[in-house]
């Protein structure tokens, strides 16, 4: 496997007292380093998307509105730019340009076959639409390189955003090409950007997915939901590429939403997803990372179990966090770092084969599901 990564993806950065902060990928890559994740991997560096590449899904003058409002630093609100949400900044383009480039280095090497995973941990900006910045996202790099992939010649390539918020950016690129899956599992849009995501949006014969789950979930009915409906559609979809988002926002912690996974139900997650990309999708997975604003106790380590995941080297949870790594958050935020790589939750859930319950809003919402998509491929929506 190999993690992409160039120190300069920390220049992604709306400024002080913005949510999404690079400290965060930072303080990743240092815990994965100082725990020894990295020891076995090989790390590529990348290159900025070209005009070129950006443009196999945003409109070129879109292009141009970035590239004018990171020199000028003037916002442009038809193109979304100069918002709260999406503040310019000088030399936003290029920061953007190469967080989607290192997402497009992991395609390249897994789809040339140098190596069967990859990952970007800055990347998995899904809100960015063709021609509008959106939710902290500039340019759309998970979709870049889904169309990438499709412009080398793959049919079928999936694409499953585990982020709290609901992947709609990538949804609506491709929502009428049946050559791409996109399963987007969230907070409901009645309570959370932005807005989108219900089960109805099936995009063309069902190939957009849309699991809207209450606010509350935790890790046992998060990973209910996800066992109900990610497998079976991939397994049918049978990708030739898997890519993933791992935003990790859908922690309790995080200050932006309210579901309340632990580190340890996200982590469960990316072993699921793991074992997907072998039997689904002959081993060629692309994972990037995404939302997750708690910058000390969920991003760094949540993501650091991603790369030992990808790396076929999953930590134990009860591993403790290095004090190198305790020192260097103390400097860098003033916060107090966690202790162990766990927040001591058992992981463990029931399948829905075993009866749902039509009063629980968590199996409502899976049964929404697979009502809306499942007769579209095939399956029996009744478990
Ligand atoms: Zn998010
Ligand atoms: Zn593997």
């Amino acid at each position: 496997m190999r993690v992409i990564w160039d120190d300069a993806l920390v220049s992604y950065d709306f400024g002080p007292g913005h949510p999404l902060a690079p400290v965060r990928v930072e303080l990743t890559m240092a815990l994965a380093r100082d725990l020894g994740v990295l020891g076995g991997v090989e790390l590529a560096g990348c290159a900025p998307a070209t005009d070129d590449e950006l443009a196999l899904v945003h409109k070129r003058d879109y292009i141009e509105a970035v590239k004018t409002a990171s020199r000028t630093g003037r916002p442009d609100l038809r193109h979304g730019l100069g918002t709260e949400d999406n503040p310019t900044f000088t030399g936003m383009h290029a920061a953007a340009a190469l967080v989607t480039g290192a997402t497009l280095e992991a395609a390249r090497t897994v789809w040339r076959g140098e190596a069967e995973h990859a990952v970007n941990v800055a990347g998995g900006l899904h809100h960015a639409m063709t021609a509008a910045a959106s939710g902290f996202c500039v340019y759309n790099d998970p979709a870049v390189a889904i169309a990438w992939l499709l412009a080398q010649g793959a049919s079928r390539v999936a694409y499953v955003d585990i982020d709290v918020h609901h992947g709609d950016g990538v949804q609506a690129m491709f929502y009428d090409d049946p050559r791409v899956l996109t399963i987007s599992l969230h907070e409901s849009p009645r309570t959370l950007f932005p807005g989108t995501g219900l089960p109805q949006e099936t995009g063309a014969e069902g190939s957009a997915v849309n699991v809207a789950l209450p606010a509350g979930c935790g890790d046992a009915g998060w990973l209910r939901a996800f066992h109900a409906v990610v497998p079976p559609l991939l397994r049918e979809f049978a990708p030739e590429v898997l890519v993933t988002q791992q935003g990790c926002d859908s922690h309790a912690l995080d200050p932006l939403a309210n579901l309340m996974l632990s580190v340890d139900g996200q982590r469960t997650a990316y072993a699921a997803l793991h074992r997907l990309a072998h039997e689904t999708a002959g081993g060629r997975w692309i994972a990037v990372g995404g939302g997750g604003y708690e910058l000390v106790r969920v991003v760094p380590r949540t993501w650091t179990h991603l790369i030992a995941e990808v790396a076929g080297a999953p930590l134990d949870p009860r591993t403790g966090t290095p004090q190198s790594w305790r020192t260097l958050v103390a400097e860098r935020t003033g916060e107090t770092a966690p202790l162990t790589m766990t927040d001591g939750r058992d992981p463990s859930w029931r399948e829905i084969s075993e009866g749902y319950d039509p009063a629980d809003a968590i199996d409502r919402a899976i049964m929404a599901t697979r009502n809306a998509v499942f007769p579209l491929h095939g399956l029996d929506p009744l478990p």
